[in-house]
């Protein structure tokens, strides 16, 4: 399996839209890797995971065909990962033609709710031809195509369950864990006994510590102690931080030093990992 991550910041972006802070203006004058846009990866260069505003410029930037997409996966109803408009654009007369005729949308409740409101308000006759809203269950497994996904809990928004997902295909399994704090309960009862050949961890604070709703790498090499002492993880699993604020105010080179000293690869727009 592969993972492509397409947008690695947090909400505001970084360097953010409205915001000249010291760390947003390195990032404006250093470039490349400084560089992050709203959160979004995909798998195999098929499965894509969230759909934020930045989408389109990811379409573009990294040559992905959305007209063959046929699934997506969201975390969670926060803006830099959810834009339920831009989903309209599947139907006619946005999207005259496409590869497959219609796409699947899996989430919450609250995500179902709001894709369902885009499409109604877009008076569209037909769009529920085109987009099709699936709402999925934390811990019961579902086939999406070839791969077998699990959404587990993470700690985010107090009133809405927001998932991060286990993703399996053929032996290997992906857990992509943004946003969420250091996991809750229900979901370490249901971790032990799967082992992950990758694992991407929130690391919205940076260096920062930082246990609920978002973390930074100290509680991120927490999760992954946790991970490796539960068996969930061995000395050949990735683990990869990823999706954060300009208030983490490092370079990508200072934070992928620190990473690497806990054994993690830091994530930049752009980053394949292989698995
Ligand atoms: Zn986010
Ligand atoms: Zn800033
Ligand atoms: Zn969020």
């Amino acid at each position: 399996m592969k993972i492509q991550y397409l947008g690695t910041a947090a909400a505001e972006g970084w360097p953010a839209l409205f915001c000249k802070c010291e760390s947003c203006e390195k990032a404006r004058k250093l470039g490349g890797k400084n560089i992050r846009t709203r959160s979004q990866s995909i798998v195999d260069d098929k499965l894509l995971l969230d759909m934020p505003a930045d989408t389109y410029f990811h379409a573009l930037n990294y040559g992905i065909d959305f007209s063959s997409l046929q699934d997506i996966l969201i975390t969670h109803s926060h803006e830099d990962h959810f834009y339920p408009l831009d989903m309209i654009l599947k139907a006619p007369p946005y999207a005259q033609e496409g590869a497959v005729k219609n796409i699947n949308v899996y989430g919450n409740s609250v995500i179902v709710k709001m894709l369902k409101e885009a499409m109604s308000l877009s008076g569209i006759p037909k769009i529920r031809d085109y987009i099709i809203p699936i709402q999925v269950e934390p811990f019961v497994p579902f086939d999406v195509g070839e791969y077998k996904v699990t959404a587990l809990l993470a700690d985010h928004i107090p009133n809405e369950k927001c998932y991060i997902y286990c993703i399996e295909k053929n032996g290997k399994r992906l857990l992509y864990a943004h946003d969420t704090g250091v996991f809750p309960e229900k979901t370490w009862e249901y971790l032990p006994g799967i082992k992950f050949d990758a694992v991407s961890l929130d690391c919205t604070f940076g260096l920062g510590y930082n246990e609920r709703g978002h973390m930074g790498l100290p509680n991120a090499d927490d999760v992954k102690q946790r991970m490796l002492r539960e068996g969930c993880a061995d000395s050949k699993t990735k683990f990869i931080i990823n999706h954060f604020s300009h208030n983490a105010n490092k370079t990508h080179e200072e934070l992928s030093d620190s990473a690497e000293k806990f054994g993690f690869l830091t994530a930049y727009d752009g980053m394949t990992v292989d698995f």
